[in-house]
């Protein structure tokens, strides 16, 4: 990574090793030509939550009390109300005024190994995009907002909830590809899908980030005309609120450049804190009222963090996102599972080389 920031070969190996004077690597020492003028420059550090602490070591992650290495929020119930996670009230969430910026970082003992890369600092370790809406706090929102919706007799009052999911789901694909977003028929949408009577309301992980994301597009959509027919319900008001803010900020990304405008940047920044303040609102309704719906989730927390990134920097989260890499792992999964267990670790590295052998053969005859 030092040489190609450099644009210059080295000299030696890893270990100060001599190359051989006739390989690749003794004739590049030689010249020092690596890439012609081009040298590479890091620009930022993309995983989800788990890779994060597992590359960068970080003490403060998810898992423990203490969730996060940019501020002093925390998670156990022990601690003062104003550091709680879950308080987005801006007049008591204490939290949001202890934000730690990279030189308070490194002076409170942290540290990472990617330390010695420059440009690297604890901002530019980005959050996913992916991860925390699609495959997070989307997920949980879709799962409540299905249930509140049915026990608000909004897909009429069918007492059988695996039935009324079966045509909410009808009704999500045949809305959804009507405006050019398909969405597949399977998996099929039941009980258990969205957690069942015994857990939090979540979408099922068997559904795509792709795919929920249509969802919460549709969701929004629907929760609005349940809530423009009953403006009495609080409730629905606060649900479709929550759901159409999320949305409205994806949709303003998706439209937007690689940086967004002023205008894009504040709205996406005020519709998500007001997607984070509502959602907060309907947990703590439904914990009131001793319902397991609107899970809140260190996820929500880390949402907090990118609105005031899309504020500062107007850089769209899209560019931080993992769909790609995911479906590349998804790619060598499929090869891996073809495989014999015992010679997987050989055998995908030379069927992932044929693949790709394969591709490039095919695009030569099609260009020739
Ligand atoms: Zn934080």
């Amino acid at each position: 990574m030092k040489h190609a920031t450099m644009g210059e070969a080295p000299a030696v190996g890893f270990e100060n090793e001599a190359f051989a004077e006739k390989s690749f690597r003794g004739k590049l020492a030689v010249s020092k030509a690596l890439a012609k003028n081009w040298r590479a420059c890091y620009f930022s550090f993309k995983a989800d939550l788990k890779a994060r602490h597992e590359i960068h070591g970080f003490k403060n992650w998810y898992q423990c009390a203490q969730i996060c290495e940019s501020c002093m929020a925390r998670k156990d119930v022990r601690s003062p109300p104003g550091l709680n996670f879950r308080n987005f009230d801006p007049n008591s969430a204490a939290w949001m005024e202890t934000m730690i910026d990279h030189p308070t970082f490194i002076a409170m003992g942290g540290s990472s190994p990617w330390q010695c890369m420059e440009g690297w600092t604890l901002a530019t370790t980005t959050w996913d995009w992916m991860h925390n809406v699609y495959l997070g706090v989307g997920r949980d929102l879709l799962g409540s907002g299905l249930r509140l919706l049915i026990e608000r007799g909004v897909f009429g009052p069918n007492p059988r909830l695996n039935e009324v999911l079966s045509e909410v789901q009808a009704q999500m694909v045949r809305d959804c590809r009507q405006r050019g977003l398909p969405l597949p028929k399977k998996p099929a949408l039941a009980w258990t899908s969205i957690g069942g009577d015994d857990d939090y309301c979540e979408m099922s992980s068997k559904f795509k980030a792709v795919h929920i994301k249509r969802m919460v597009w549709w969701l929004a959509f629907k929760s609005q005309e349940a809530a423009d027919s009953n403006m009495d319900d609080r409730v629905l008001q606060t649900f479709a609120t929550c759901a159409y803010a999320l949305q409205r900020c994806i949709e303003i990304q998706d439209g937007g450049g690689l940086v967004l405008s002023l205008e894009e940047a504040e709205e996406c920044y005020s519709s998500l804190i007001l997607h984070l303040r509502t959602y907060s609102w309907l947990a703590s309704f439904h914990w009131e009222e001793r319902r397991l719906l609107f899970r809140m989730r260190p996820k929500h927390h880390i949402l907090y963090h990118q609105a005031l990134q899309l504020k500062e920097w107007r850089i769209n989260q899209s560019v931080f996102h993992c769909f790609d890499q995911e479906s590349f792992l998804g790619k060598i999964k499929n090869i891996c599972q073809k495989c014999h267990g015992r010679s997987a670790t050989r055998q995908i590295y030379n069927r992932y080389l044929l693949c790709v052998a394969m591709m490039l053969e095919q695009h030569r005859r099609i260009v020739s």
